[in-house]
């Protein structure tokens, strides 16, 4: 069994290696050659922890896994990452343990490879503003990753606590864009992406904020009664997700497939319109919206990218199992 221990990580995966097995992946759960299996998280009742794992097989790779991990509140304190993970790889012919994954930053990649993905194949070809509502762990990563994929001018950024923004904007600088702190109001009228990345339980940027044309990527709902977003401004909007099922239970869309004002008919998979049987965004004026709910399949196939590269360079630790 090999093992790829998280502090190796950064020297193995790149952001294009990240969009492209995120982009493939999605395809395949499109095409029905991947499937997700149920998702399990529980409070565990110690350390005020939440732990859980997400899971999948995918018949094109052969990846057989899960990410096994969770939330450890008071894990700060101890010098620790709060959000913890690994990722596990199994041989789809024989069940053995093939790899044992560090899943910190892999998390943070794959999840802004999704964001990435949404806005290279629906965002308007011509969008000159980014916007990032958020300043967590994930957003710098989010910012790196969406950057890449348009013509950017510039960024504008808003969070609850405007003084978190130093990160994002020294990101943004990083990459050669100007950053500007914002109201929401500005935010959505001046940007042409925007990708929420918040814990928020109520909604952020509200319906009249969106101007028509705007793609927004919905990252940071992937839990059961959080939202960033307006339920109006879904219903508006052409919704796209990685999973359906994720997406009206875990997702954005959950608040309003709740109150009836989207149906999940109206949903579509972005492995559709990256197989090319869905057209995406229909006209410029469309506002596309792209609901990253984080499947287990996406951490198994950043995952695989990783172990390749290990076994190549050497990096994996091999041991007797
Ligand atoms: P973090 O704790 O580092 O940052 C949280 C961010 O949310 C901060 O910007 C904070 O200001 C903001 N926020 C919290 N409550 C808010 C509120 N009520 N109103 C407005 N803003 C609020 O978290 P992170 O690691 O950056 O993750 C952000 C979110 O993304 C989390 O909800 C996490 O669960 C989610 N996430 C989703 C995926 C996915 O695949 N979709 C993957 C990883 C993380």
């Amino acid at each position: 069994m090999l093992i790829v221990p998280e502090r190796k990580i950064a020297d193995l995966m790149s952001r294009e290696a990240a969009f492209e097995a995120v982009e493939k992946v999605f395809a395949a759960m499109s095409a029905g050659e991947a499937r997700n299996f149920p998702v399990i998280r529980e409070a565990i009742g110690h350390a005020d922890a939440l732990y859980g794992f997400k899971s999948g097989f995918d018949r094109e790779t052969l990846n057989l896994g899960l990410k096994s991990g969770g939330y450890w509140p008071g894990n700060a304190a101890k010098g620790l990452t709060n959000h913890q993970s690994t990722i596990f790889l199994f041989d789809a012919d024989t069940g053995k343990c093939r790899a044992v994954i560090g899943g910190n930053l892999l998390t943070a990649l794959r999840t802004a490879a999704a964001a990435a993905v949404s806005v290279a194949h629906l965002a308007r070809e011509d969008a000159k503003v980014l916007g990032i509502v958020g300043a967590g762990h994930q957003a710098s990563f989010q910012l790196q990753a969406v950057a890449e994929q348009r013509d950017f001018e510039r960024v504008v950024g808003w969070n609850r606590t405007p003084e978190k923004l130093e990160a994002l904007e020294k990101t943004a600088r990083d990459l050669g864009l100007p950053f500007q702190s914002v109201s929401l109001d500005e935010l959505g009228a001046q940007s042409d992406v925007i990708v929420t990345i918040t814990s928020s339980f109520a909604p952020i940027l509200m319906n009249a904020q969106i101007r028509p044309g705007t793609h927004i990527a919905c990252m940071g709902t992937d839990t059961k009664g959080k939202q960033e977003v307006d339920a109006a401004l879904v219903a508006r909007a052409a919704v796209f997700t990685d999973e359906i099922a994720q997406s009206v239970s875990i997702g954005e869309a959950q608040h309003a497939i709740a109150s009836g004002a989207l149906s999940e008919v109206e949903i579509t998979e972005i492995g559709a319109v990256i197989n090319g049987d869905h057209p995406g965004r229909r006209t410029p004026d469309e506002i596309t919206l792209f609901d990253g709910t984080g499947v287990g399949l996406q951490d198994l196939a950043v995952a695989a990218a990783v172990l390749d590269q290990a076994i190549q360079k050497g990096a994996a630790v091999e041991v007797e199992f």
